[in-house]
């Protein structure tokens, strides 16, 4: 027998999964609304003409193909944190390395928070991205909940919300979406960050920001940032913050991002910078090279950075217009449900609230691929499947 005979399969992916289930279906009808990758009108990948100005250049240049430092490359990074907390950011407080996308960031923060926080508790809010339990948990971090969501109002839960971070022990870890919760596409306001940052400061509390949509939630890369920089300026609560530019730059195969904190003082920052390295160099050496490269270039060009924040902000308009269409489309099919949340949501998805069988009932007999938590990617609507898609949720959930 094989020395391997007694491994057992592993469990698929609960998005990726679908994902690949969606490939394999032969129905001509099929409409792929699971994974959150932008699609344009014509239901197609879109790589940004900014990103391929940028790479055209790159290679005019004959760029080379050099080991970067471990901590990544020190251009991008600064354009990272400019990008994050805003052109006027002190970035010798700032300990940034650059990191394999959002996944990638979240992961060294977490393994540098196992190593050195002694309150090892981390709190997530349900529901999350669902790979934020698994990260954490490899880290040696404990994994909680914290209430967000209200499933009978399709709303922010913030009273529950607070409760738990008054309840969670003084000094712990609390994990935040930094604008468009995935999968609820449900914010808090400016002033409920107020009382959220309020019952951190008050607890001790380490604010862990996930930044996966910085930009392609409004349209407004500024507005975006704005929760993370309003507790940041606070400057009585740890601030990390994990940054990914998969979904705004739509460089998602090329694990581009950063895991940022801010330091009291530049030597702080030097002492963090060193044990973040330690983090880095055992799991992958250094990052790769290409992904941040187009984004320094794109973000340090005069030219281009003002055509990439258009180019993002009409991937942001597109979804919201979907958004719209489909919330009215569901109307003019006969739907007489309440779908206000939908539209009060931002971001790639739409939490509808369908239940796990009504979700199941739109792949079987409609080939609609989609989480069986009722999240819809909007970047796979267009004018040719939304109709489709309407009526098929109007079926199941009539
Ligand atoms: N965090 C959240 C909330 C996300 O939605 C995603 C992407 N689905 C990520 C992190 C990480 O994505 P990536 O590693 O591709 O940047």
């Amino acid at each position: 027998a094989s020395v391997w005979s007694k491994v057992e399969t592993g469990p698929p992916d609960a998005i990726l999964g679908i994902a690949q289930a969606f490939r394999e279906c032969q129905d001509g009808r099929k409409v792929n609304v699971c994974v959150g990758a932008y699609r344009d009108t014509q239901g197609k990948p879109w790589v940004l003409p900014t990103v391929r100005a940028a790479e055209r250049k790159l290679l005019e240049n004959d760029d080379p193909k050099d080991y970067l430092p471990i901590e990544g490359d020190a251009g991008f990074i600064a354009e990272a944190v400019k990008f994050a907390y805003g052109q006027n950011v002190d970035l010798s407080t700032v300990a940034a390395v650059q990191t394999l996308s959002g996944t990638g960031a979240c992961r060294i923060g977490g393994e540098f928070l196992a190593q050195f926080r002694e309150n090892k508790n981390i709190y997530i809010p349900t529901p999350t991205w669902g790979n934020h339990w698994k990260i954490f948990k490899e880290c040696g971090l404990e994994t909680h909940p914290y209430r967000y969501y209200d499933r009978s109002t399709n709303r922010l839960d913030l009273n529950g919300f607070i409760e738990d971070l008054e309840a969670a022990p003084e000094g712990s870890i609390i994990l935040l979406h930094a604008c468009a919760h995935n999968p609820t596409g449900c914010d808090p306001t400016l002033d409920q960050w107020k009382r959220i940052a309020d019952a951190l400061e008050r607890k001790g509390h380490v604010a862990f920001f996930d930044s996966a949509y910085q930009g392609f939630a409004s349209g407004d890369a500024e507005r975006d940032a704005s929760a993370f920089r309003y507790i940041a300026d606070r400057k009585t609560i740890p601030v990390l913050l994990a940054q990914s530019f998969a979904k705004n730059f739509g460089l998602y195969g090329e694990r581009c991002g950063t895991l940022s904190m801010i330091c009291s003082d530049e030597e702080e920052r030097q002492r963090l910078l060193s044990q973040l390295r330690c983090v880095i160099r055992p799991m992958y050496s250094s990052p790769p090279r290409h992904g941040s490269s187009i984004v320094k270039t794109v973000l340090s060009d005069s030219q281009l950075a003002p055509q990439y924040y258009e180019e993002c902000a009409t991937m942001a308009n597109r979804i919201q217009a979907m958004r719209e269409l489909l919330v009215k489309t569901l109307a003019e099919v006969g739907s007489t449900h309440d779908w206000s949340h939908v539209s009060e949501q931002i971001g790639m998805f739409a939490f509808t609230g369908m239940s796990e069988e009504m979700c199941d009932q739109l792949t079987k007999d409609y080939a609609i691929y989609l989480t069986r938590d009722g999240r819809i990617s909007i970047a796979g609507l267009n004018d040719s499947n939304i109709r489709y898609v309407a009526e098929a949720i109007h079926a199941v959930t009539d």
